[in-house]
């Protein structure tokens, strides 16, 4: 059978990366190809390379200022002969992006069955994140396969009457990459990650990541002013915040954050010095979602800026709390994780709901399963 795995961004890269790997291991059933749309260039490239992957199909679609309608419609089109001349069974995408949802359409189109894998993800406000959720909530109608991370997930689609035998739980494929990396990170940390390492003089490290687009605006302007209290009131503290290539979050982030002796702003990391950071980190404050996925497997507490989320399981796990982009409840949470030391251990020392690291090997086995049925019958 003919697999192909579509991606587009950093994070979909991230979290497809030990599938490709798990299914380029099983030559003798899969013929497997690797398409990339391109959503993300260099922070694609990057995590490409770090897992060693190289796509058969590159559409190279990033183009400066390119917006949703322009996206999709080129992501169609460009899948068209891709699709044609491979011809995939089974198109495997990722998550929420404008890549996820118009590969599910044109992989539809070409008569594929859709593999979705971390489905199920739903805050049930089509409208938030934008347009995250409505890309999963397509994607979901369309796709024949759903790998759901938890239970969680699976009950949502359940909720949206997809077949009970479609629905797999596997856990996340994030920590696969995760469990891949971390010791491999460790044992030989980067240059970069040391030389920051001996800047931080062994001082407490909160590191911040954001992207999301329904903070573009206020929301980054109010986060901003929460960072700029935090560092000015604990002027032990270091903050690192690998900042987004965004525009609309380079602008506020550098003009409200560029001059604060103990906030340090860098170009986003390599996924290596990423990991490796996550594990310096005393706290990490992000709207990411693999983040907060992340993070409790290095025994991480996250507080997360965003007002509605899709990932509950870390909310009753205690591994995160949601701040919003409220300044103050930002300032405060902050400030209670570093001052209530059985907060902070409660917090950093709980199982993380996402996964054990095998979610690639249980989809692989699902898909092998599916075949030898048919060929059983
Ligand atoms: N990440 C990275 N470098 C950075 C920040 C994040 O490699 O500077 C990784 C992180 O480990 C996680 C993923 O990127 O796996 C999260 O991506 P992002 O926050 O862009 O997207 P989301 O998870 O919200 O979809």
């Amino acid at each position: 059978k003919n697999i192909l795995i579509i991606f587009g961004t950093r994070p979909e890269a991230i979290k497809m990366a030990p599938l490709v790997h798990a299914f380029q291991k099983q030559t003798a059933h899969f013929k497997t190809k690797v398409c990339v749309t391109a959503q993300h260039r260099e922070m694609l490239d990057q995590v490409l390379g770090f897992f060693e992957i190289t796509p058969e199909y590159d559409l190279d679609l990033m183009t400066p200022g390119q917006d949703l309608y322009g996206l999709t419609a080129a992501i169609i089109t460009e899948l068209k002969p891709v699709l044609e001349d491979f011809k995939p069974d089974y198109v495997f995408v990722h998550g929420d992006t404008t890549t996820t949802m118009a590969s599910s359409i044109a992989g539809f189109y070409s008569g594929a069955k859709i593999c979705h894998i971390e489905a199920g993800l739903r805050t049930h406000n089509k409208h938030s994140p934008f347009p995250e959720e409505i890309n999963r909530q397509l994607t979901g109608r369309i796709a024949d396969f759903h790998f759901a991370p938890t239970e969680a997930s699976r009950d949502n689609l359940l909720k949206e009457n997809i077949a009970p035998d479609t629905i797999i739980v596997t856990g996340n494929t994030v920590i696969d990459a995760l469990l891949e990396s971390v010791d491999k990170v460790k044992r030989k940390p980067s240059t970069l990650v040391n030389q920051l390492d001996t800047e931080l003089k062994g001082a407490d490290l909160l590191l911040v990541t954001g992207h999301r687009r329904e903070n573009h605006g206020d929301g980054f302007i109010r986060i901003c002013e929460a960072l700029k209290t935090i560092a000015l009131e604990r002027p032990a503290l270091q903050i690192i915040y690998p900042v987004h290539l965004n525009p609309k979050v380079l602008e506020p982030v550098n003009r409200i954050l560029g001059n604060i002796k103990n906030i340090k702003l860098i170009a986003p990391l390599a996924y290596h010095d990423f990991i490796w950071m996550m594990d310096r980190a005393k706290i990490i404050i992000t709207d990411s979602g693999g983040v907060q996925e992340e993070a409790p497997s290095l025994g991480k507490p996250v507080l997360v800026m965003r007002d509605t989320t899709e990932r509950p399981e870390a909310i009753d796990a205690g591994t995160v709390i949601l701040v919003g982009t409220n300044t103050e409840k930002i300032v405060q949470e902050t400030f209670a994780l570093l001052d209530n030391e059985d907060h902070f251990k409660d917090m950093s020392s709980k199982h993380n709901p996402y996964g054990d690291g095998a979610a690639s090997r249980r989809i692989v086995d699902f898909m092998m399963h599916k075949q030898q049925e048919r060929l059983v019958r």
